[in-house]
């Protein structure tokens, strides 16, 4: 049990198909209480019963709005008493090219992707100075790497990109807290945001640049996530964990 006891976050985390389900039910079989919040009601509601009610809250919130993100953390304090692991995993895609970047969309893929992170951190790290331990881990992507993967625009590179400085700075400034702060950044992972998406050329061909031959899984991320959540990774900060078969290796 690599989080036995420990209480954890993990936005977007609803999703049926998404790499934030399958990680909080790993933290879950690893002994965490799990925190999982999302946007989508229904999908809150659907994973509701899945867990423990002792040992699991479901909350639905923006991770956009700041109020959403601190009334999530006083909700975990008034129930757990403690938080140990942020997962930033909520966010969003547009596959559409430098050009056609509208203002609004600009503002929607930064905001949850970068903002996000920043509000739901900030909204986690006054409870984790306060237990003197922390681990929080931001879902970059390979996109932010290598200016673009398959699905993503140019904006949601830059908010990726962000993500990874932004975390970076935190590391720095919350190390003596014993706060570590890092990130994954995972290649093209099968879920909700690449369903539908890809016909067969499509995929032979994004195989063929990748050396482990296949696309990723939710769970080769959620493991990732795991490492650093747990205490297996406690002298890593700072760092970028890429999760990508080899599709960007440097
Ligand atoms: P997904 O669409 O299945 O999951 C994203 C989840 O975030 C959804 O459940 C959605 O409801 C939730 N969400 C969206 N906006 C939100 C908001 N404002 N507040 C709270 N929750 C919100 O996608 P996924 O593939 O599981 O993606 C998870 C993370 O991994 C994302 O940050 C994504 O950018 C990143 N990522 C995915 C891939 C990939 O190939 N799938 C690659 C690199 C990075």
């Amino acid at each position: 049990m690599l989080l036995k006891d420990k209480v954890c976050i993990v936005t977007g985390a609803a999703g049926e198909k998404g790499i934030g389900l399958r990680t909080a039910r790993l933290f879950y079989e690893q002994g965490a209480s799990i925190v999982i919040s999302d946007i989508n009601e229904q999908a809150c509601e659907k994973v509701r019963s899945e867990f423990d009610p002792e040992r699991s809250l479901v909350v639905v919130g923006n991770v956009v709005n700041r109020d959403d993100c601190f009334n999530l953390t006083k909700a975990v304090m008034e129930k757990f008493g403690r938080i140990d692991v942020l997962v930033n995993n909520a966010g969003i895609t547009q596959p559409v090219k430098f050009e056609e970047i509208k203002p609004e969309d600009y503002d929607r893929i930064l905001d949850v992707n970068l903002r996000g992170m920043m509000y739901m951190s900030q909204a986690v790290v006054p409870h984790m100075k306060q237990g003197g331990v922390g681990s929080i881990i931001n879902t970059s992507s390979v996109s932010a790497q290598r200016g673009g993967g398959i699905f993503g625009g140019p904006h949601y590179s830059a908010a990726k990109a962000g993500m990874l400085g932004l975390g970076k700075a935190m590391a720095r400034e919350l190390g003596t807290n014993g706060i570590r702060v890092n990130a994954v950044t995972p290649g093209l992972i099968a879920t909700d945001i690449t369903a539908g998406k890809l016909d067969d050329e499509m995929k032979a061909k994004i195989l063929e640049g990748i050396p482990l031959a296949r696309l990723g899984a939710p769970d080769d991320v959620a493991n990732a996530f795991l490492f650093l959540a747990s205490d297996l990774s406690s002298y890593i900060t700072g760092a970028t964990l890429d999760v990508n078969g080899g599709m960007h290796i440097h």
